[in-house]
């Protein structure tokens, strides 16, 4: 099993080693001081160890280069990203512009930690093809790396639409920090932009552009945001909060054309006929895997590499997490694209295990987790369910009237938990998760949580948790927490303040 790279390919990958410094040197890296690939690797050291590659340094990347070079410390990680600088917390990009933030303020630690564990961290490079046969991942500009074990986890990015004008200055899209830096460069001199899609970067892009000021329209194409995901009560809460922040939002309305003269963008028309003068066009949706670079022969692609619940794909040594995987969820009914920070942090996690021969099972929970200005969302599981015999829905006493954002609701399925919706307030979200995955009979769930999520202003189960607003994992909120104390996410390491909402309960916002 395992294989010596040989001398020519150490060359050549030293070569690499030696451009993604030279890049970082450049002033390719984001974060100046920042970027080295680390010194390269010894012979004899390269051919003892094991080679664990990972395409992608993002929460799915790093999450499983953390636990293999824990599990086995003795183990050669590689972690190859084709940003300059991937360390940063990406759930930010629209804190980051509403706020004018400097990049260092929302820089992440993971450099440093993985670093601090031996990890071989290799930047500015990207993966052009994968051999299964040869195991082996040709890189951009020629060179060849063999591996032992790789992963895949190069998430997803906005599809470039096949449309005239997309290459106009003023078409930008919002997936990694170098576009939110080009869209604070453009949003200086501009004063409206439109928005096309209702992904979570698009509401994330809205706050930044609201942020600095822009007059926004948002164009959603579906009849209201995520159908089939947030169901219409959550919908109309969401639409109520982005007319507040005096956001146009235009459903059942995509794109029709991009005008520009001169390269330059004038404005859109849309698919109702509309005109629409703008400055800024920001395109963000659908989103797609990035996974241009595996052959359809090789991998059985579908909306990601699709695995199994060990996160392998159909190669015994090849395995693939996070936005760029399709995983099987817990209750084996399908297999699906499960996108979100949490969820690539958690399949990274058991990815890791797996890949040195650990046993760890992925149960997925079909989730999306948000925040729209500030407003908290969790859905999770069978969210928007189609009304059939089997199924009930449960949402306590909404609407409630000195809390107007905050909205609950349960689904059952054949009397098994199996969806929930979350608005405003998503205390319970982390254990409702868990009833989820567990396949709950409403008997078996804790009936003072039940209460608190039904009856909001009543807190009978204080201690369960505010939602990061970085990476949204629920994190657990002690009794002894107070308003305004600092707390670092376990997940991703963000450190956030705790703010009291008028019902008692804890939420989480950017520190500073
Ligand atoms: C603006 C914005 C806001 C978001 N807000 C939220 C939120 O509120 N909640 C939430 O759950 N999620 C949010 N997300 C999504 C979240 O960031 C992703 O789900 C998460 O980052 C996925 O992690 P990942 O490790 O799978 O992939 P990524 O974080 O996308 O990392 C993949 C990395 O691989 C690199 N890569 C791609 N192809 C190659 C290649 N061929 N060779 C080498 N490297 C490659 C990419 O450039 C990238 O650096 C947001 C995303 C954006 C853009």
């Amino acid at each position: 099993m395992k294989k010596a790279p040989s001398g020519a390919i150490q060359q050549r990958f030293r070569s690499a080693l030696r451009q993604a410094e030279h890049s970082c040197h450049e002033g390719a890296n984001a974060f100046p001081g920042r970027g080295k690939a680390g010194p390269p690797i010894s012979e004899r050291g390269a051919r003892e160890m094991e080679r664990y590659v990972i395409l992608g340094s993002g929460a799915a990347g790093k999450r499983a280069a953390e636990m293999i070079r824990k599990g086995k410390p003795d183990a050669e990680v590689l972690l190859i990203s084709d940003e300059p600088d991937p360390f940063y917390f990406r759930p930010m990009l629209g804190e980051f512009l509403a706020r004018g933030m400097k990049t260092e303020q929302i820089r992440s630690r993971d450099r440093e930690k993985l670093e601090a564990l031996g990890v071989r961290i290799l930047t500015g490079v990207r993966a052009t093809s994968v051999s299964a046969k040869k195991q082996e991942v040709a890189l951009a500009g020629g060179d060849r790396i063999r591996f032992d074990r790789l992963l895949v986890a190069t998430g997803r990015k906005t599809a470039r639409p096949k449309m005239a004008g997309t290459d106009a200055r003023g078409v930008v899209f919002l997936d990694a920090l170098e576009d939110a830096l080009k869209i604070a460069a453009l949003a200086k001199g501009a004063s409206s932009a439109v928005v096309v899609g209702s992904s979570i970067p698009a509401l994330d892009v809205l706050r930044g552009l609201r942020g600095q000021g822009l007059a926004c329209t948002l164009l959603v194409p579906e009849e209201r945001f995520w159908p089939g995901v947030l169901d219409s009560v959550a919908s109309s809460i969401l639409e109520k909060r982005l007319s507040q922040e005096k956001i146009d939002v235009l459903k059942s309305t995509g794109l029709r054309e991009i005008l520009s003269a001169d390269g330059r963008l004038e404005g859109v028309t849309t698919t109702a006929g509309d005109r629409i003068r703008t400055d800024l066009l920001v395109l963000a949706a659908p989103q797609v895997a990035h996974l241009d670079f595996l052959d359809p022969a090789e991998f059985a692609l579908d909306r990601g590499v699709v695995v199994d619940d060990s996160l392998r794909t159909r190669h015994e040594t090849i395995f693939a997490a996070g936005d760029a995987a399709q995983a099987p969820l817990a209750d084996g009914k399908a297999t699906v694209p499960q996108p979100g920070w949490l969820n690539a942090w958690r399949q990274g996690n058991v990815a890791g295990r797996n890949m040195i021969g650990k046993e760890a099972a992925y149960k997925g929970v079909l989730s999306l987790r948000m925040k729209a200005f500030d407003l908290d969302v969790v859905c999770l599981g069978l969210s928007d369910p189609s009304p059939g015999p089997t199924v009930r829905e449960e949402s306590g006493g909404y609407p409630y009237e000195e809390l107007p954002h905050i909205y609950k609701k349960l689904t059952y399925e054949k009397g098994r938990v199996a969806g929930a919706v979350f608005v405003g307030d998503v205390a319970e979200a982390g254990k409702v998760e868990h009833w989820i995955r567990q396949g709950f009979t409403v008997d078996q769930c804790e009936k003072k949580v039940l209460d608190q999520m039904f009856q909001p202003r009543i807190i009978t189960a204080p201690a369960l948790g505010a939602l990061c607003p970085v990476c949204k994992f629920q994190i657990q909120v002690g009794e002894g927490e107070r308003e305004g104390e600092i707390v670092t996410c376990p997940a991703c390491g963000f450190e956030f303040r705790l703010e009291q909402m008028p019902n008692g309960v804890f939420r989480a916002v950017a520190a500073g």
